[in-house]
Formats: C-alpha cells, sequence, structure tokens
C-alpha cells in the first residue's frame, strides 16, 4: 500500500503546482515583472495530518510551514509565455534569425528537453536542472 500523501504525489506528478521551472527573482535572466509576482491571498486546505497543504484558489501545493507563494501558471499559459519570451529574446539579436528559424529553434529546444524528460524518473527534478541560477 502506498502510503505516500495525494498532495505529495500530485506535487511530483504535476510540477508547475510547486512554481518549479519559473524564475525566483530578478537576478535570474529569464525575469520578466508582472502581476504574477504578487503573492495568492488564496485560502489553503490541510491534507490529513500530513504536511502538505494546497491553495483553493490557484491550486498551488506546498510542504512547508510558509504558505506565502506566487500564483501557479497553467501548464498551456506557461508554455505560450514561454515560446513568446524565447522569440522575442532571438529577435533582439544582432543578427536575428528569420521568423521560420526561430520557429524551428523553438520546436528543436522542446523535442530536446520532451526527449530526455521522457527518461527521467522525476520530471520536476529536470525542470529545475534546467533553470539557470
Ligand atoms: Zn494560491
Amino acid at each position: 500500500m502506498n502510503n505516500t500523501p495525494r498532495l505529495e504525489t500530485l506535487a511530483r506528478q504535476e510540477p508547475w503546482r510547486q512554481g518549479v521551472g519559473l524564475p525566483q527573482n530578478a537576478l535570474d535572466p529569464t525575469w520578466i515583472p508582472g502581476p504574477g509576482d504578487a503573492l495568492c491571498d488564496g485560502q489553503i486546505d490541510w491534507e490529513g495530518s500530513t504536511r502538505w497543504w494546497v491553495c483553493q484558489k490557484c491550486g498551488f501545493i506546498g510542504s512547508a510551514t510558509v504558505q506565502r507563494h506566487k500564483p501557479t501558471k497553467s501548464p498551456i499559459g506557461f508554455f505560450l509565455e514561454s515560446v513568446d519570451f524565447f522569440v522575442r529574446r532571438q529577435r533582439q539579436r544582432t543578427s536575428a534569425p528569420s521568423a521560420d528559424t526561430i520557429l524551428g529553434q523553438a520546436l528543436f529546444i522542446a523535442g530536446v528537453a520532451l526527449r530526455y524528460a521522457a527518461v527521467q524518473s522525476d520530471i520536476g527534478q529536470y525542470a529545475m536542472r534546467m533553470v539557470t541560477r
């Protein structure tokens, strides 16, 4: 029988619920100031007697005693935001590639990331390793 708390399992399967992969501060070169920086004001529900909790407003899952968190981003919203960020940054280069080349680069990088994510036992840990610190 699996005694792992349900929220711990969900956080492992859906690491975006813990803010994994997002810049933590302005020192991160991918950080962009915006409304997503404001802390969430949602109510949290604790999972029984475990140390895990979930925000009822945004779905963030935490295990710390501090419940302050930035709102969770949906995977589709995060993906589209990331594509937009990639395209903008590539266009700012002095020798900017063509739009078709930028699209090809974006698809290539997504393909590489997905291919190696497929053989990971923990995609959250994998995503954390890709974040520049
Ligand atoms: Zn929240």
